[in-house]
C-alpha cells in the first residue's frame, strides 16, 4: 500500500515506506533537519536526593535539605528523584549469591529507592507535595502547576528489562540514570545530583586525600581522563553524549547549606558537567 503525496510529506514517505535501520532515513530525522524539538517542562528542575550519600545518613542531612527545598518552593518547580543506597547494595550482594540476573536486581533497586521517594514523601507532605509514580507522570504539569514539586523514584521504570552492564551484573542504569533521563525527556531548566561532596573531583575524596576539586569539564574530557572512579552514574555521561535537551549536569554538597538553593538559582556552585 502506498499513501498518498498528500497526506504525507517527504518525510512521511520515508518513514512509511523505509527502511527504519537505514541511517540515511534516520538521518532525516536529525534535528539538524527537523528543527528543535519542543521543551515541555522547561520551567522544572530535576534535584536528586543521593541515596547512600543523603538519606542513609538520616535526619541529620536530611532535614536541612527538606527545608531547603520547601525554601525554594515558592520560586522554584522541583522534581524530586530519590537515591537508594545501601539498602539497594545490599538487596544486589544477597542476589548475587543466590545467582539472580541483572534485570532481578533492577526490579529490587527499584523497591529501593521507591521506600526512600516514600520516606520524603511524608516529611513532605504537609506541603501537599505527592508522591508520583511512572504511571502518574501525565499528572506532572498539573502537580508542579499546583504545588510546585513532586517527589518519584529515582530508578528508570524498566525493572527486568533493564540492560546487562559491559561487565559485572549490577544494574547500570539506576537512579542518576532515571533522574537524568527525566531531565532528558521533558527538557528541564536543569538536572542537579545532592551528594555529600563539593561535586567531581580527580579521585574519590572519601579515599583519596590528594583528589582535586573539578569545578567544570566536558563529557568528552572527563571520559578522556579515565577516572577510576566519578560522582554519578557512568550512564548518564554516555547518554548526554547523545542529549538533544539536557547538555548539562550539576553536582552540589547537601551537606553545606545553601549550595542547593545557588544551584537552583541558576548560580556557579558544585560541578558542572556539560556536552559539547
Ligand atoms: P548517591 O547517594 O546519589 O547514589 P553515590 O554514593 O553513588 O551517590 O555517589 C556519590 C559518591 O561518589 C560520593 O560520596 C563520593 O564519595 C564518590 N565518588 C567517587 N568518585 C568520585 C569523584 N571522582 N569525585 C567525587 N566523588 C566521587
Ligand atoms: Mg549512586
Amino acid at each position: 500500500m502506498t499513501i498518498s503525496d498528500e497526506l504525507l510529506s517527504k518525510l512521511g514517505q520515508s518513514l512509511v515506506q523505509g527502511n527504519l535501520g537505514d541511517p540515511k532515513v534516520m538521518g532525516q530525522t536529525d534535528v539538524s533537519q527537523t528543527g528543535p524539538g519542543i521543551s515541555i517542562l522547561p520551567e522544572a528542575n530535576v534535584v536528586k536526593v543521593g541515596g547512600q550519600s543523603i538519606i542513609d545518613r538520616g535526619r541529620k542531612a536530611v532535614f536541612p535539605i527538606l527545608d531547603e527545598i520547601v525554601e525554594n518552593l515558592p520560586n522554584h518547580k522541583m522534581i524530586i528523584g530519590t537515591g537508594a543506597g545501601t539498602r539497594a547494595r545490599h538487596a544486589y550482594s544477597v542476589s548475587l549469591d543466590l545467582g539472580l540476573p541483572t534485570g532481578v536486581m533492577g526490579v529490587l533497586g527499584t523497591f529501593v529507592s521507591m521506600q526512600n521517594a516514600r520516606m520524603l514523601h511524608y516529611l513532605l507532605a504537609k506541603h501537599g507535595i505527592p508522591f508520583i509514580e511512572p504511571i502518574q507522570f501525565p499528572q506532572l504539569p498539573l502537580y508542579l502547576a499546583e504545588r510546585q514539586a513532586v517527589v518519584f523514584f529515582g530508578m528508570p521504570p524498566y525493572t527486568f528489562w533493564q540492560q546487562n552492564p559491559e561487565s559485572g551484573r549490577i544494574p547500570p542504569h539506576r537512579t542518576d540514570t532515571g533522574s537524568y533521563l527525566i531531565s532528558e525527556v521533558f527538557a528541564t531548566r536543569q538536572m542537579i545530583y545532592i551528594k555529600d561532596e563539593d561535586g567531581l573531583y580527580t579521585a574519590d575524596p572519601k579515599k583519596d586525600r590528594n583528589a582535586k576539586f573539578i569545578p567544570k569539564i566536558s563529557v568528552e574530557e572527563l571520559k578522556a581522563m579515565d577516572l577510576k572512579d566519578v560522582v554519578v552514574e557512568r550512564g548518564v555521561l554516555d547518554l548526554m553524549q547523545n542529549a538533544h535537551h539536557s547538555r548539562k549536569i550539576r553536582i552540589v554538597n547537601g551537606l553545606k547549606p545553601g549550595q542547593i538553593t545557588r544551584a537552583l538559582n541558576g548560580e556557579d556552585v558544585g560541578t558542572l558537567i556539560y556536552a559539547d
